[in-house]
């Protein structure tokens, strides 16, 4: 029998973890978060915080001191540091041999490779290149710290190429095949101490130079496609052993092929939906699963959701007060705001959902469309 959870530790202080507040609170439970800055979003719901850089794993051995569970926001830790930790007893869900193949993203495609799930294919970038055997576009992406798209290059070219790969000669790369989708899909799944599995309605995500900007809910795919999702969201988890939740993001191509682009061991952008459109948040399903909670199945509470990135678009200390109370005053309009200080381009500030019913005249890219006048101007 294991022990009851009261107290998470959660290694990563950003939106991410400040999204776990509510669920916390709902299932009683104390959140500990290990984040550098005071200013971090998710120090606002903790009922306490060890102020370190995430990679630290001596201040994670503080952390675990003050919690019976240790999860994780971000995957940008030191994995090989934390290892002495569960040797000692120390409880992290989902557990480090379930994250070990996922960090570096070639390590991943290895992975997917080995249990049988569909992706483009992939090898470690050599160089020098020769443009007469590589096709074009060329994808290539850092083994590690890729984020929003930074660190992953799509080039059109052999010119485009050469032109920026003197800036990657320091970094381990990997080469993959271009997959010329119609969509980009995404899922999210959670997995509980006993093995249970949960799905989410999978999504539609709509990125604009390799940034998420909206989220369609549902994906509109056929019931083929989405059961041939949730299988690969079991297969995943299941064979990883994992406890709690995990985003994938998948291609969907005209002639119904899916390949998986990426997964990522913990709540994901796509799954921000369903705070205001399911019964169950994927956070508070997080903390469910690694609190050793049973999962049930999450329900869309209405017909469909519209979700919008909040991106900053200048450098600026401004909280943006009006344009959200604009944003809020919309019909069925949820607006979250992650309380940063600091706004640059690209950054994300907040996010918008806009619930849809049977009565929703406006097409969901519309919506999207009118969310993103408001916001951006
Ligand atoms: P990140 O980890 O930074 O989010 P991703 O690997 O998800 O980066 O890639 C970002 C975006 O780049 C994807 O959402 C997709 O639009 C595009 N992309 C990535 N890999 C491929 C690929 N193999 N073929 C076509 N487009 C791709």
């Amino acid at each position: 029998m294991s022990k009851t959870v009261k107290r998470v530790g959660v290694i990563g202080g950003g939106q991410l973890a400040w999204m776990m507040g509510d669920g916390a609170k709902s299932l009683g439970l104390d959140l500990v978060i290990q984040t550098p800055q005071p200013t971090d979003p998710a120090v606002s719901v903790a009922a306490d915080t060890v102020f370190a850089p995430i990679d630290d794993a001596t201040a994670t051995a503080t952390l675990a001191a003050q919690c019976d569970v240790i999860t994780f926001e971000n995957e940008f830790i030191h994995l090989d540091a934390l290892f002495p930790l569960a040797n000692q007893g120390v409880c992290f869900r989902p557990r480090l041999d379930a994250l070990a193949p996922l960090l570096d993203k070639y390590h991943q495609r290895c992975y997917l490779r080995d249990i049988g799930l569909p992706q483009p294919a992939f090898k470690v970038f050599e160089t020098p290149l020769n443009p007469d055997t590589q096709p074009f576009p060329l994808v290539v992406k850092a083994r590690r710290h890729g984020y929003d798209g930074q660190g992953t290059f799509i080039f059109k070219d052999h010119k485009r190429f050469q032109e920026r790969s003197a800036q990657l000669a320091d970094t381990p790369l990997l080469v993959e095949e271009f997959i010329p989708f119609e969509r980009e899909l995404a899922v999210i799944a959670a997995r509980s101490v006993s093995g249970e599995v949960v799905v989410y309605p999978v999504v539609e995500t709509q990125q604009d130079n390799q940034v998420c900007r909206r989220v369609i809910i549902p994906a509109p795919i056929r019931p083929e496609t989405e059961h041939e999702i949730e299988a690969i969201a079991r297969t995943l988890l299941n064979s990883l052993q994992a406890v709690g939740v995990f985003g994938i993001e998948l291609f969907l191509t005209a002639n119904h092929q899916i390949y998986v682009n990426e997964v990522s061991p913990r709540t994901h952008n796509s799954g921000h939906f369903s705070l205001d459109a399911c019964d169950i948040s994927q956070f508070e399903m997080h903390l469910r699963a690694v609190a050793g909670f049973p999962l049930t199945k999450p329900t869309l509470k209405c017909n469909g959701a519209v979700m919008v990135n909040l991106l900053g678009y200048e450098y600026s200390q401004n909280d943006y007060l009006e344009k959200r109370q604009k944003l809020a005053s919309q019909p069925q309009t949820y607006v979250h705001w992650y309380g940063k200080t600091q706004s640059r381009p690209g950054r994300k500030l907040g996010h918008v959902t806009v619930l849809l019913d049977a009565n929703s005249q406006k097409h969901p890219q519309a919506i999207a469309q009118s969310i993103e006048t408001l916001w951006y101007g």
